[in-house]
């Protein structure tokens, strides 16, 4: 039988990465087992439903590149693939699971369910009106007094299923309720719809987080009563922002967008999620889609929380960015660029050289770069470095050199300013780092800077560089 997964986002406006790696690891067991993956739109709790929601939704996949076979946008012959849209048919399975003995019509109001609660609140419904006789409901329907449709589990009796991931799962019939599969408003709670969809849909292997754990019994009474076969299940362990602190999207602290916008790139987030909850056998780290595709399995799935560590998915993009291509790193880039204090002043490519093989997310770019314009007053001790042998005397005929040394150069360009620095140091009995050391703090005021004192001088301009290096000298002039 070809495997069939889904991926079932409620369209909230949020793409937790929780989420996405539901998605993701579905997708990459059908793609692994050379089955389809297909979209499905939940979107029964009308409260939380968000407009353009869905979009968002089809969007993140793209730049995931998680790539639906069938989903609203692409029929595969089991569509509507929005539930929403899909409202008569799990009527019309609800009465069948009815005549079956499964379900039942439950007119309680309000006040009955409230008068249900035992000392701590708990209320458990108790199959009041599964008693009701066939002209009562009639009666009752035909007069229009509002009703849910209710599950009808067995009183006794145990339930078991095999999960894939945390093997036995057994629940005690009476440990359940008669939970609503039908709201009032005629809409299929998730309990029931769930079902319906992955069997007409033809779903195979069912991935999700482990929330719905202890509820997939109640899925499979509900298989059991309509004689459907069920499907495999594999639930997923949750993820965890420390020990004690689950991921929360309320707290905004892990939507793929954020991500995006603070500068990752997808690929390297796709990659990180794939690992949270998941090893590959060959412990290998950075995997492409199509690498993670060959070696996913289910026997890599952890049973126990993954922590979600920012600082590694950090780690693992800096090796993506240094992949790129200087097109496409700059393509990410510019928009960082754009906001930091070199817009308008300084040459992107230039900098981008510099900080292509230095950053690990994107909008490092404007702290990165903020030094440049920060060039005033400072301390003189930035010129000592034992090692180097530097010191601001050293500094002062340096500096001194350099300004006659730019002042010449015609052509200012890196390997001008860089020979002629260099050239100098024999004659002036000078190590070639004391030099580049020293007329690199006197251009910026900094003794560490992303490029040395060639890339900061061909960045700053013949005048500008002029400028500062005269300023530095009057600096060390003053304090001498
Ligand atoms: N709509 C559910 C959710 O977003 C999907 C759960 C499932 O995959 O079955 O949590």
């Amino acid at each position: 039988m070809k495997v069939r997964t889904r991926f079932a986002p409620s369209p909230t406006g949020f793409m937790h990465i929780g989420n996405l790696r539901t998605a993701l690891y579905s997708y990459l067991y059908a793609k692994h087992n050379g089955g389809d993956f297909i979209l499905r739109i939940e979107d029964t709790d009308r409260e939380r439903y968000v407009d353009g929601a869905v979009e968002f939704i089809y969007s993140i996949l793209k730049q995931a590149g998680i790539e639906h076979d069938e989903g609203p946008d692409k029929d595969g012959g089991c569509g509507p693939y929005v539930q929403s849209e899909r409202k008569d048919i799990y009527l019309q399975y609800a009465k069948e699971l009815i005549k079956k003995g499964g379900a039942y019509y439950c007119f309680c109001d309000k006040e009955r369910l409230d008068s249900l609660a035992d000392e701590n609140g708990i209320k458990k419904y108790d199959k009041h009106c599964l008693n009701l006789s066939r002209e009562e409901i009639e009666q009752k329907l035909s007069s229009g007094v509002p009703y849910v449709i209710r599950q009808n589990i067995p009183t006794e009796g145990m339930t078991e299923y095999t999960d894939m991931v945390y093997g036995t799962i057994r629940v005690p019939c009476e440990d359940m309720e008669d939970g609503v599969l039908i709201k009032s408003d005629g809409l299929p709670t998730y309990n029931f719809a769930n079902v319906v969809d992955d069997h007409l849909m033809r779903i195979t292997h069912v991935m999700r987080g482990t929330e719905y754990l202890s509820s997939t019994p109640k899925y499979n009474l509900m298989y059991d009563v309509f004689g459907w076969e069920r499907p495999q299940y594999m639930h997923l362990p949750p993820i965890m922002k420390d020990a004690q602190h689950k991921l929360s999207k309320r707290y905004g602290d892990a939507n793929f967008e954020d991500f995006i916008d603070k500068g990752f790139l997808p690929e390297a987030i796709v990659n990180y999620i794939a690992l949270l909850g998941w090893a590959p056998k060959s412990n290998e780290e950075k995997m492409s889609l199509s690498e993670l595709v060959d070696a996913f399995d289910v026997d890599g799935i952890s049973h126990s929380p993954a922590i979600f560590d920012e600082n590694k998915m950090k780690w693992l993009n800096g090796r993506y960015i240094r992949e790129l291509s200087f097109e496409d790193f700059m393509k990410h880039a510019v928009k960082f660029f754009d906001s930091s204090v070199i817009k308008d002043k300084y040459d992107y490519n230039k900098f981008g050289k510099l900080l292509q093989g230095r950053i690990e997310i994107f909008s490092e770019i404007p702290s990165a770069v903020a030094f440049i314009e920060e060039f005033g007053e400072y301390d003189l001790s930035l010129f000592e470095h034992k090692k180097m042998k530097t010191d601001a005397k050293i500094a002062e005929v340096c500096l001194t050199e350099a300004i006659k040394i730019f002042e010449d150069i015609k052509d200012f360009n890196e390997t001008e300013i860089h020979d002629r620095l260099v050239g100098r140091c024999e004659e002036l009995g000078l190590k070639k780092g004391q030099m580049l050391f020293t007329v690199r703090v006197g251009l910026t005021g900094c003794a560490s800077t992303p490029g040395g004192a060639v890339e900061m001088a061909d960045i700053l301009g013949k005048d500008e560089s002029l400028r500062r290096l005269a300023f530095s000298l009057g600096l060390i002039k003053k304090h001498a």
